[in-house]
């Protein structure tokens, strides 16, 4: 299987080579160039495997310069019991006849950007063997919070890398920054800087785009790469939980082989519910896919109108995650839709670069209507749906009150009874604060104190790792202005 840019199809690499790169040279995606079917044998062969094969069999399909071993033996390593604090890894868990809830954050950091970067670090490190590539790959990240931390835990200690993450100082929860900032491993560092996210990021950009920063690591042994959504290497292990989440509902007599289902995704960078849209397009029975954004609805608009228009506030929201205004990886999307029309795919990015604006052909409009329905809930109604939800015995964080709210619209204004899977994409405990106050519990205190909070007020349990987090020695104490972070990564990487 090779895989070409989104804006060339002339660039075409193996697997390795596109987990290595993660970009495109002209600021394409690498896409795979077909989408391998599976059918009702196949699923049926995964439905009683444990989530480890199920990985390896479905990231085999696309990966195929990778062995079938070495696939099993990444995912072993990546969702083992160390690793994730349930066997079934990402179990789904039946809400109501038609809602089943699919939990992907039992992994080490409580939210779902474990699920794919457990398991990056190896298919990257075992990227460098296979193309021979003699220097040590360097993670450079800006994170607004859950990114950053996943990463690390992902690359900790892994041969052949390392990995530094800048945050903003006053920028992260808590929570966040404690994990940050205890993070184990020998490869790891953190730094943060003073200013917002976007000074973060653009401080990171600035340095993998600075030609005599790249050339001086090169001497050392380094070559910089990124951990970010674009990274086929993230998108891939999401396609896996889709697939898993159908073959338990039919192990577990909930739908019959070959029924339809909606899955309903929490939305910001647009990866996980496009690793839904794959699933679907390999043979997956699919119905709807339901795009759920914060206030911040720009996917919304998009969806129901067939127009990007990035060109509006941003809001700062309680399901931080979601706060984008640009979703890289629709332009894969759009790929697809456009019958992989690199050109048209072009067109549109050009535009949203010069005027942050484009609109796609009837074509795409009618393709999106198809498989898509947007919608987007207030900060109030995300609030509710926390309330509503935990009346009703169930705990969950801001990012999937946010999805929970938008289904109920979606079964609202559609009247569509088909079993849906709301997407759970982080644990309660990770925002704290704003889940004590949807249940009408003022928090009282602050940062990890507030997770004994949450916890006698729900009689749920703290993930392991975040309640350890409590006992923990700080290892990072870096602090740095924005044009210091050039000096930051030439000191760590020595
Ligand atoms: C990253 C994230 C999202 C958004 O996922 P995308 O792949 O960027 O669409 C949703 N919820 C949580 C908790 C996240 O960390």
């Amino acid at each position: 299987m090779k895989y070409y840019s989104t804006r060339d199809k002339a660039v075409r690499l193996e697997g390795a080579e596109a987990v290595k790169m993660g970009l495109s040279r002209d600021g394409g995606l690498l896409t795979p160039e077909t989408i391998p079917q599976i059918g009702e044998a196949f699923l049926k062969s995964l439905t009683d495997a444990p989530y480890q094969v199920r990985a390896a069999k479905v990231m085999g399909l696309y990966l195929t310069d990778y062995s079938q071993a070495e696939l099993l033996q990444f995912a072993e390593n990546a969702y083992g019991p160390d690793k994730f604090d349930t066997e079934a890894v990402a179990p789904v868990r039946t809400l109501d006849r038609t809602t089943h809830c699919l939990e992907l954050w039992h992994g080490p950091t409580s939210a779902f950007k474990d699920m794919a970067l457990q398991m990056l670090p190896q298919l990257l490190s075992a990227a460098l063997r296979k193309t021979g590539e003699k220097k040590t790959a360097c993670i450079l990240v800006a994170t607004s919070g859950d990114t950053g931390k996943a990463a690390m835990e992902g690359f900790a200690d892994v041969a052949r890398t390392k990995i530094m993450v800048f945050y903003p100082k006053d920028g992260v929860s808590a929570v966040q920054e404690a994990q940050m900032v205890t993070q184990e491993g020998e490869n790891v560092g953190v730094c943060a800087v003073v200013g917002n996210f976007d000074d973060a990021q653009a401080g990171v950009k600035r340095i993998f785009s600075d030609t005599a920063i790249r050339e001086t690591l090169a001497q050392r042994g380094y070559f910089l790469s990124s951990a970010n959504s674009i990274n086929w290497g993230r998108i891939l292990p999401q396609v896996v939980y889709y697939i898993s989440a159908y073959c338990d509902l039919v192990r577990d007599g909930k739908i019959s082989m070959g029924e339809k289902v909606n899955f309903c995704v929490p939305t910001g960078n647009f990866g996980d519910i496009l690793a839904a849209y794959y699933a679907g397009k390999m043979g997956l029975p699919v119905g709807k896919l339901i795009c759920a954004s914060n206030c911040n609805d720009v996917l919304t608009d998009f969806l129901r109108t067939g127009v990007y228009d990035r060109n509006r506030p941003f809001h700062t929201t309680m399901s931080p995650s979601m706060d984008i205004l640009v979703s890289s990886n629709l332009e894969r999307l759009l790929f697809d839709l456009s019958g992989e029309n690199d050109g048209e795919v072009r067109s549109y990015m050009a535009a949203l670069s010069e005027s942050g604006r484009y609109e796609v052909s009837d074509t795409i409009k009618a393709a999106l209507k198809e498989a898509f329905w947007g919608g987007f809930c207030s900060e109030e109604s995300t609030a509710e749906a926390i309330g509503a939800y935990w009346k009703k015995g169930y705990l969950i964080d801001t990012h999937t009150a946010v999805a929970a709210s938008v289904m109920e619209q979606y079964r609202r204004e559609t009247g569509d009874g088909t079993v849906t899977v709301l997407v759970s994409t982080a644990s309660p405990y990770k925002f704290c604060n704003h889940v004590l106050t949807a249940i009408g519990q003022p928090p009282a205190g602050d940062g990890v104190e507030l997770l004994d909070q949450l916890k006698a007020a729900t009689g749920t349990t703290v993930p392991r790792r975040l309640a350890a987090l409590k006992g923990k020695a700080r290892r990072f104490d870096l602090t740095c202005e924005k044009p210091g972070m050039d000096g930051v990564v030439l000191n760590f990487l020595q």
